[in-house]
C-alpha cells in the first residue's frame, strides 16, 4: 500500500476564503481585527514567526502589530503589557509567543490574557469551554488536525484513535475534540513518556495522531496497515550524507531540514493516508490561528468592546 498525502494546503485555502468575507464584513461596521503578539529577544525564529503571521493577518485585512520585550523580563513585567493590551479596545487578540524565557511560566501569562481576546484558546476559561463542549475558540494545533481529518474521515464512530503525546496545547485538547460528538466520535487511547508500549497501542489505531516533538520516534512497523497517520511534529534535523556525516551549506553550516514524529517513507507504505511535514496540519493550523483571532474580533464585537471607528487603523508595530 502507499499512502495518500492529505495535505493541510486546499482545507487551509477554504478557511482563508470565508475568513476574508467575515474580515470584510467586520471592516464595513466599523470592527477591524487586531491581534497582538507578544515575543521575546534573542530567538530569530520567533522573529520569522511573528514576521509570517503579520503577513497572513494582512492578506486577510487583519491588522497584526507586536510587542517585543527583553529576554530578561519578568512575570510582574510581562503581565503588565497583557494587561495593557487587555484594557486596549483596539486590540482584539492577543498571542504569547513560545519559546519564553525560562523565568516566564506560560500557564500563568496565558491565565493574565483576556480569554475574550485569547486567540490561541490556552486560557483556563476556553480550555473549560472545550471540556463542556462550549467553546469559541480552541487550540489551533489540535484544531487544525481534527478538522483535516474529518475532510477524509468525517465520522469517527467506532474507530480506535491513538494519540501520542498528551501536551495541554496539543495531546490532550485533541481527545477532547474527538469526544465532543457522541455519535462520531472515536474512541481515543492517549500515549505519553510513561506509556509502556507504545507501539502495541500505536499498531492497533485506526487513526494515529501523533505530537510528541520527536523526529520520526513512529516507524512503519508501529503502524495498522491502513491506518489514517496525522503527523503533527515539526522538527528541524541535520541532513547526514551515506556515512551519516552533515551535509554542510555553501557557508559551511550544517544543512537541515524539517521532519515529522513519523518517519514517512516507512509510514507511507504502511498506511493509507499520512499528513506530510512540512504542508499537512501546519498550514491549517495557521489559518485556524486566523479563525480564532476573528472570532474573538466578533465575540468583542458584540459585547460592544471594540473601539468602532471610521478611520482603519493601519498596521504598526516592531516588527
Ligand atoms: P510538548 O509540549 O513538548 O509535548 C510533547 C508530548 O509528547 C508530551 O506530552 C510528552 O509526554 C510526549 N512524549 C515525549 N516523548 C514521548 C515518547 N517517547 N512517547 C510518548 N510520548 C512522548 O510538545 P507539543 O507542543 O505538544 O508539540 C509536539 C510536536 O508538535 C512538536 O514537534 C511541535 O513542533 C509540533 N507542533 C506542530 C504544530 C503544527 O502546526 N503542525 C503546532 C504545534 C506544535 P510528557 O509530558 O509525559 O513528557
Amino acid at each position: 500500500m502507499v499512502a495518500q498525502l492529505l495535505e493541510g494546503g486546499p482545507l487551509a485555502q477554504r478557511i482563508k476564503e470565508t475568513l476574508r468575507g467575515e474580515v470584510a464584513a467586520l471592516r464595513q461596521r466599523g470592527v477591524v481585527p487586531r491581534l497582538v503578539a507578544v515575543y521575546f529577544q534573542g530567538d530569530p525564529e520567533s522573529l520569522v514567526y511573528v514576521r509570517k503571521q503579520r503577513k497572513a493577518c494582512e492578506a486577510l485585512g487583519i491588522c497584526c502589530d507586536s510587542r517585543e520585550l527583553p529576554v530578561d523580563s519578568t512575570e510582574t513585567g510581562v503581565a503588565e503589557v497583557i494587561q495593557e493590551l487587555n484594557d486596549d479596545p483596539t486590540v482584539t487578540g492577543i498571542l504569547l509567543q513560545t519559546p519564553l524565557p525560562p523565568q516566564i511560566v506560560g500557564s500563568r501569562m496565558q491565565a493574565r490574557i483576556d480569554p475574550w481576546k485569547d486567540v490561541e484558546g490556552l486560557h483556563p476559561v476556553n480550555m473549560g469551554g472545550l471540556l463542556y463542549g462550549t467553546y469559541r475558540v480552541a487550540p489551533c494545533t489540535a484544531v487544525g488536525a481534527v478538522e483535516l481529518l474529518r475532510t477524509i474521515r468525517p465520522s469517527l464512530a467506532g474507530l480506535e484513535v491513538t494519540i501520542v503525546g498528551h501536551s495541554k496545547t496539543v495531546g490532550k485538547p485533541l481527545a477532547l475534540l474527538l469526544l465532543e460528538s457522541a455519535l462520531e466520535a472515536p474512541t481515543p487511547t492517549i500515549c505519553h513518556v510513561a506509556t509502556g508500549d507504545l507501539a502495541a497501542h500505536t499498531r492497533r489505531a485506526d487513526v494515529l495522531l501523533v505530537a510528541v516533538g520527536k523526529p520520526e520516534l513512529i516507524r512503519g512497523p508501529m503502524i495498522k496497515p491502513g491506518a489514517v497517520v496525522v503527523d503533527i511534529g515539526i522538527n528541524l534535523v541535520e541532513v547526514l550524507d551515506a556515512a551519516g556525516r552533515p551535509v554542510l551549506d555553501e557557508k559551511g553550516n550544517p544543512r537541515r531540514r524539517l521532519v515529522g514524529d513519523v518517519e514517512s517513507a516507512g509510514a507511507r507504505e504502511v498506511a493509507s493516508w499520512l499528513t506530510p511535514v512540512p504542508g499537512g496540519v501546519g498550514p491549517v493550523t495557521v489559518m485556524i490561528l486566523l479563525r480564532n483571532t476573528v472570532e474573538c474580533a466578533k465575540a468583542l464585537a458584540e459585547l460592544g468592546r471594540t473601539t468602532r471607528s471610521a478611520s482603519v487603523p493601519t498596521p504598526s508595530g516592531s516588527v
